[in-house]
């Protein structure tokens, strides 16, 4: 039962021959890039210096500052003229970083969706329906492909409108969905209040979950309210997007495809290799792009690989679901966001003070933000039309630059909690 049964279950031993060769490919074509010529130099590292895998760690890591700050070009190891399509990361404006891809990089993406929505019991015959943000999101495109490739009816909704997508499941008979975890939770809210019940109303049989780090109770919960199987779909858009790891039908770690990708799994604070089985910080790097490779790219996402074989019979490792990441990034609705963009923000406008606080809350299956700020005392006597106007103001602000809308609450001088030393700017109240 496999898509290409020849990759997936190649030998580890080919299957390393094969990546050695494509990492030398990859760390040749990397030099092109000006980011990389320059850190190479800084290294004094040859790319002909790859000899074997563990080579690798002859090179600097690459990180996700190293990509904003050599915006737009500055990774591109193609000519533009053989790029074909641009991507970036979710959400974020001011700090989001872009990915080119090439004709051939874009057929070896497609190929890892394929793969992966075929492994996890997707044919021809389902209805697929993809209810992820299309444009710059990797999510919309990239199972798109992956699920037209496979032969499968695809419904390119996108994200949203949960009444019209519960109306299209129900008149194209969707089997087969790719949702977000937390969406897919509101969403029952809404099977509820519409008096519907997807296992009698809908053919739903497997959901694809991505984009947010999400618990296996969550999962369970899913499924059971469903009527389905429902499958962990990790990515990012620096290698590619989805289609890096992904479950088989044993639903026991992520599988990741690794003559796409070589994985390392480093202590964030040594940042020298753990041993397998150990968790740290997951560090990919592309074997198949040619556009715009990336090398040993700091994912921050934290996991930790499962070497014993799995029970399929693909011999790709896998890696177990994402624990947590090392940096401040807050996921809520599938958005990356970071509090620094908040604090920006805030800070540019007039009459904010100098203390802010980021309270996420989980009200039944949504999570809220809500920013609390504290403004000058002149705000709050007399009229409050000035006051309400400001938090009008710095409400759009935010929603401009981090996608979605947080409530804003505006309180006077000295009423946050002061704490000695280090801010603590995030209370993430959302539990599951
Ligand atoms: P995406 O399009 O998946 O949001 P981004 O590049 O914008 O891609 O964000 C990638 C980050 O999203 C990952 O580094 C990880 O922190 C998080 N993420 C994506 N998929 C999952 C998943 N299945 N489980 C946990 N975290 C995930
Ligand atoms: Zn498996």
């Amino acid at each position: 039962m496999f898509w290409d049964e020849k990759i997936e279950t190649m030998p580890r031993d080919d299957l390393e021959t094969l990546q050695i060769a494509r990492l030398q490919t990859t760390v040749s074509r990397a030099a092109n890039a000006p980011f990389y010529k320059q850190l190479f130099a800084g290294a004094g590292f040859e790319p002909a210096a790859i000899k074997s895998l563990d080579d690798i760690r002859r090179i600097p890591f690459t990180t996700k500052d190293d990509l904003r700050t050599s915006w737009p070009y500055g990774l591109l190891a193609a000519a533009k003229d053989e790029l074909v399509r641009m991507h970036s990361s979710s959400g974020t404006t001011g700090r989001s970083t872009v990915i080119f891809h090439t004709a051939a990089d874009i057929d070896a993406w497609t190929d890892t969706l394929t793969r992966s929505m075929y492994m996890a019991g997707m044919r021809k015959a389902d209805v697929f329906q993809n209810m992820m943000t299309y444009g710059l999101f990797t999510g919309g495109l990239g199972f798109h492909y992956g699920a037209e490739r496979l032969g499968a009816l695809t419904i390119p909704v996108g994200a949203g409108n949960s009444k019209r997508q519960i109306q299209l499941m129900r008149d194209f008979e969707t089997t087969a969905v790719h949702i977000i975890p937390s969406y897919a939770l509101h969403l029952t809210g809404v099977f509820d209040e519409m008096g519907l019940d997807p296992r009698r109303d809908t053919r739903l049989r497997i959901a694809f979950l991505g984009a947010e780090p999400h618990s296996e109770k969550t999962r369970h919960r899913i499924e059971e309210f469903y009527g389905l199987k429902a499958f962990n779909s990790y990515g990012l858009s620096e290698m590619n997007g989805p289609g890096v790891g992904f479950e088989c039908q044993c639903q026991a770690g992520l599988h990741v495809w690794e003559d796409n990708f070589l994985m390392e799994i480093i202590d964030p604070d040594t940042l020298e290799p753990v041993d397998d089985g150990v968790e740290g910080e997951l560090v990919m790097t592309t074997l198949k792009r040619a556009g715009m490779p990336i090398l040993r790219y700091r994912t921050k996402d934290l996991t930790r690989i499962i070497a014993q074989p799995c029970a399929c019979g693909r011999t790709h490792r896998r890696i177990e679901r994402i624990t947590g990441r090392t940096d401040d990034m807050l996921i809520i609705k599938g958005v990356n966001i970071f509090p620094i963009q908040i604090e920006k923000k805030l800070m540019e406008t007039d009459g904010v003070g100098t203390d802010f606080q980021i309270i996420l809350e989980r009200k039944g299956y949504n999570d809220h933000m809500i920013v609390r700020v504290e403004v000058a005392r002149e705000f709050f006597s007399g009229d409050l039309k000035q006051l309400e106007l400001l938090r009008k103001k710095i409400t759009e602000e935010l929603r401009s630059d981090i996608l979605i809308t947080p409530r804003v609450d505006l309180v006077e001088p000295n009423t946050l909690p002061k704490t000695e030393g280090k801010a603590v700017r995030v209370i993430d109240n959302r539990t599951d």
